[in-house]
């Protein structure tokens, strides 16, 4: 790959980095932008002169808006609280401060598992408080302004019916249960990875560049506390946060305690909420009442700011186990999903704020060693940022679930892998891996049809249009049938599809040779082997010697060129390309001549000026072929300095040798 090739494959993945993560319109599968970054991966093990910090291997793809961001100093540090475990971390933190202040009363509250946000509102010419700026937390000193990102969120007030000159109030942004599945549902009917937590998304989306990105997702907010703000806020937490409720702003769950009992007794009514609330709790907030009180509690000491959190231990549900679903991948693995029941509820199980009905069971030994069936019942266990599992059997099902012997789309034989525990369908016709193929074939890097992506390619495959991507030529003739189905879309975007199919025809060969998806051949590959080839129909006559003489060409890899081109239902689906009208010649380049046309050249040693891509380019451009390896074919070998065996045998042959400056004086 050339210095230049690279850059432009930089650019091109933040291109598509960007869209995948500050704009939630990804236009290339997940699939497609692995492929993207093996290549740039591997083109910077072979550069590594070349990587900057801008390369998308050396950041995480939400770091983009993060620069994009303006920072805020805030006016009060945003800091964190001190988490406890036990409740007797709690009751001793009580006595403590009840030892300094007797008086002290404590405000318990849900702590939601969302990101901090501070408001900040200066009163306005009507004289009542307006919104004038909102910013996260960032490292708790500075963060980022969301303002316009904060106007665009409902539970946020913009005005403040309240006669002060200023105000600064925090609260938590979060997503709920609802919009977060939502949000994931349209990401799995893109084809795209789902987010893993309402969280993360939350976090995301407030850090949006576009406020109409965020409008679209639906986050909430809780005001839980007054950072700044006039004594009548301030002197009771809990009776600031009343007076705010009294104003029309939202505020988190409160409840005022005098004594560690009631305290204790509160963390547990909010503990039995988890379930019904629609947002994830990560523990309960235990805040001094009297604000001033907390100064008492100097910052940098365990007790910081007169805060401290529990936290829960780790939902769990009981659920049965209703059925089992096999899934054939993409890639001929089998997936397995239990779909379950809360066994109290009957219904899907609630556990951080999201309802759960199903979990990825993994393979045929989790399955055996969890003791996995229709009607055995199981611990469902989830906490934050973890995807729900299974954490042990309650109740053994009759029968433990195995998996069948038979795919079920193809029917054929199944494999178990050695040395993993996948079982996999390696029928290649088989349809569930057929639509990965040809989506392959469609991709960026190969064919590039604008357009058909993987969810339309699985459409037609489903209803029978197509078998091999050689059928996607001739899906024109089915155009009316199509239109009638509505299997594309009406009239207009059908054509605009078959149009953009019939655009690829012309494509250069080795976008052709690409998309075939021969194992070791990929768009890089493809491309150098086009260059030593006029025609793919001189690569399919190519035998493995003639293929493991080109450079970087290794024995693997010729043995899966000869491999697939051997092979008759792949010559089959050649032969119908070539029909179909895919254009198999390279095309002559600007410059070009015949002036070789007709003859097979070897090339061999140092050449004084020309390197040896440079060289093979030039032959191929003149109408020669270029080949690796000396035989009776061979018309001419052009030999440089410390020419070895391949001279010796081209003189036994009594093959014409030439040098540089002929071959120049050749092509005039
Ligand atoms: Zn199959």
């Amino acid at each position: 790959m050339t210095k230049e090739a690279y850059q432009e494959l930089v650019s091109k993945i933040s291109y598509h980095m960007d869209k995948y993560y500050n704009q939630d319109a990804p236009e290339i599968s997940d699939y497609e932008y692995d492929q993207l970054m093996l290549e740039l991966k591997a083109a910077e093990k072979e550069h590594p002169e070349w990587v900057t910090p801008e390369s998308p291997t050396q950041r995480i793809g939400g770091t983009v808006k993060r620069e994009a961001g303006v920072k805020v100093t805030h006016d009060v540090p945003m800091l964190s609280i001190e988490d406890v475990f036990e409740k007797e971390d709690v009751v001793r933190w009580i006595e403590k401060v009840q030892a300094l202040h007797p008086d002290a009363a404590f405000s318990v509250e849900t702590k939601i598992d969302g990101l901090s946000m501070t408001l900040r509102y200066a009163r306005g010419e009507d004289g009542r408080l307006h919104l004038s700026l909102a910013e996260t937390r960032g490292d708790g000193l500075t963060g980022e302004d969301v303002t316009l990102n904060a106007r665009v969120i409902p539970d946020v007030p913009k005005e403040i019916d309240l006669p002060y000159e200023s105000l600064q109030l925090r609260g938590e942004v979060y997503m709920d249960a609802q919009a977060f599945e939502r949000f994931n549902e349209r990401m799995e009917k893109l084809g795209k990875k789902p987010a893993a937590n309402p969280r993360n998304l939350a976090a995301g989306t407030l850090r949006q560049l576009d406020p109409n990105v965020t409008r679209q997702r639906g986050l909430r907010m809780l005001i839980f506390n007054v950072q700044q703000g006039p004594q009548e806020l301030t002197e009771s937490h809990t009776g600031g946060l009343a007076l705010l409720k009294e104003k029309g702003v939202p505020v988190v769950i409160n409840e005022r305690c005098r004594t560690a009992e009631e305290v204790l007794s509160a963390i547990d009514r909010i503990g039995e909420m988890r379930g019904t609330l629609d947002y994830d709790l990560d523990g309960a907030v235990v805040k001094i009442d009297q604000v001033a009180y907390r100064n008492d509690f100097p910052q940098g000491s365990k007790y910081s700011s007169g805060h401290i959190a529990y936290k829960y231990p780790p939902e769990e549900r009981v659920v049965v186990m209703d059925e089992i679903l096999v899934n054939v991948g993409r890639t001929g693995k089998l997936t397995f999903t239990g779909l379950f029941h809360d066994r109290e509820t009957g219904k899907p199980a609630r556990l951080c704020g999201t309802s759960v009905s199903r979990a990825t069971l993994h393979n045929q030994d989790y399955i055996t060693e969890m003791k996995v069936g229709v009607g055995g019942a199981y611990r469902l266990f989830k906490s934050g940022e973890i995807i729900p599992k299974l954490n042990g059997c309650v109740t053994e099902p009759p029968e433990v679930f195995k998996a069948p012997d038979h795919c079920p789309v193809c029917g054929s034989l199944l494999v178990r892998e050695e040395d993993t525990a996948d079982i996999r369908c390696v029928n290649a016709q088989c349809p569930a891996q057929l639509s990965r193929t040809i989506s392959f074939f469609a991709s960026l890097d190969c064919m590039n049809i604008i357009g058909l992506g993987e969810t339309l390619v699985d459409d037609l495959v489903k209803e029978g249009y197509l078998k091999n991507y050689a059928d996607l030529y001739r899906l024109k003739e089915h155009r009316d049938e199509l239109i009638e189905k509505g299997l594309i879309g009406k009239e207009k975007n059908t054509d605009k599809i078959l149009q953009a199919i019939e655009a690829t025809k012309d494509n250069d060969p080795y976008r052709l040779l690409a998309g075939l998806g021969i194992r070791n051949v990929g768009a890089r590959t493809a491309r150098d082997l086009m260059t030593h080839y006029t025609s793919l129909n001189d690569l399919m006559a190519a035998s493995k010697e003639e293929l493991t003489a080109i450079e970087d060409i290794g024995g693997t890899t010729a043995e899966c060129i000869t491999e697939f081109f051997g092979d008759p239902g792949n010559r089959e689906v050649m032969e119908a390309l070539r029909e179909a009208g895919l254009r198999m010649e390279n095309k002559e380049e600007q410059g070009g001549s015949d002036a070789l046309s007709g003859l097979t050249i070897v090339v061999t040693g140092t050449l004084p000026t020309l390197g040896r891509k440079e060289v093979t380019e030039l032959i191929v451009k003149n109408g020669g072929k270029c080949t690796g390896s000396v035989s009776k074919k061979t018309d001419l070998l052009v030999a440089g300095e410390d020419a070895g065996s391949k001279l010796t045998k081209a003189k036994e042959l009594g093959i014409r040798i030439i040098d540089e400056a002929e071959l120049l004086r050749m092509l005039g």
